[in-house]
């Protein structure tokens, strides 16, 4: 900022409002460099990229939920097969899949994201629960 050449204006009378025009204004500058700088340096949480790279606000935010998470079973198409649906994590789709990653690895199962849940195969739902509460979530048992 060009102080000096700011400061001939303390002398006149009406400086005191140029002054703060002129605070307000450099104020401002320096709020947007902040933000600019932010952007090329620093990381963002969900996808690790840096601000100027991420595209998460592109992406669907996930429901809200409330603070619990579900473990459905469901029977899949026609052959009957059980699987349990995770839902309630409110995590975005990449959080997702490095959540299912070492859930079927736990459960020594296959399983898939859908949409913002997680598809194990098989009903052990306990085992799936236990694993999900050592990781901090709550979790309920839902429906059959
Ligand atoms: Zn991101």
């Amino acid at each position: 900022m060009q102080w000096c050449t700011q400061s001939r204006f303390l002398a006149l009378p009406q400086s005191r409002a140029i002054l703060l025009a002129l605070m307000k204004r450099s104020a401002l500058m320096t709020k947007n460099r902040l933000v600019y700088s932010t952007e090329t340096g620093q990381q963002c949480p969900q996808c690790k990229a840096t601000l100027a790279r991420c595209r998460c606000a592109d992406k669907p935010a996930p429901p809200t939920t409330d603070g619990w998470v579900r473990l459905q079973r469901t029977t899949k198409g026609r052959g009957g097969k059980s699987v349990t649906l995770i839902t309630g994590l409110g995590l975005s789709a990449d959080q997702l899949k490095e959540l299912a990653k070492p859930l079927k690895q736990h459960c020594g199962v296959g399983g898939t994201v859908k949409g913002f849940d997680i598809e194990i195969q098989g009903e052990d739902r306990a085992k799936i629960q236990k694993w999900l509460e050592g990781r901090g979530f709550k979790v309920k048992i839902a429906g059959g």
